[in-house]
C-alpha cells in the first residue's frame, strides 16, 4: 500500500486599498504554488489549512469556503510511492505581514488577480489552476 498525505492550504486573498490581491507562493521546489501542509493528529483540515498559511507566510487568516481538493502522486526518496490529497480553501486574510517561512518555501507575494493567474499558468502546478480559477470564481473576477 503506498503511503498517504494529507495537506490544506488555502487560495489567501486581501483588500489593499481597494484592490484585491492573491497571495501566492513559491515552493522549495522552485514551482508557484499555494500556501499548504500536512494535517497533524487532532487537528481539523480547516485548522491545518490556517496554522499552514500562518506558519509558512505570517498571515491569520479566516476561512470563507472550500475551494475544492486536488491529489496527486509523487516519488518520496524514503517512502516510496506518495499519494497525495490537498484541501484547499479560500481565505481572507485579517491580519499579520507578509514573511516567508525560508525553512519551508523560497518565497511569498501578494498579486494582483490577473498576474497571479499569468504566473500560476507560467510556473505553477497544472493541477493547481482548478483551484485558483474557482476560487477567482468565488470572488467574482473574470479573468
Ligand atoms: P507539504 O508539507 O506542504 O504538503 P511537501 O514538500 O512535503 O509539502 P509537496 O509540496 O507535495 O510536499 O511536494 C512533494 C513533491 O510533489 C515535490 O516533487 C513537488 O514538486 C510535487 N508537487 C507539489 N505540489 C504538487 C502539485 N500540486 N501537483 C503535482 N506535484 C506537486
Amino acid at each position: 500500500m503506498n503511503r498517504k498525505e494529507i495537506s490544506a492550504g488555502g487560495v489567501v486573498y486581501r483588500q489593499k486599498d481597494g484592490v484585491l490581491q492573491i497571495q501566492l507562493i513559491q515552493d522549495r521546489y522552485g514551482k508557484t504554488s499555494l500556501a499548504k501542509g500536512k494535517m497533524e493528529a487532532g487537528e481539523t483540515i480547516e485548522q491545518t489549512a490556517l496554522r499552514e498559511i500562518w506558519e509558512e507566510t505570517g498571515i491569520v487568516g479566516k476561512i470563507i469556503s472550500p475551494v475544492d481538493i486536488i491529489a496527486y502522486r509523487y516519488n518520496h526518496p524514503e517512502y516510496g510511492v506518495v499519494d497525495k490529497e490537498v484541501h484547499y480553501y479560500l481565505v481572507e486574510a485579517e491580519e499579520g505581514t507578509l514573511k516567508a517561512q525560508v525553512e519551508e518555501i523560497n518565497d511569498v507575494e501578494w498579486y494582483e488577480p490577473h498576474t497571479a493567474w499569468q504566473k500560476q499558468r507560467q510556473s505553477g502546478y497544472d493541477n493547481n489552476d482548478i483551484i485558483l480559477r474557482k476560487a477567482l470564481e468565488l470572488l467574482n473576477i473574470n479573468i
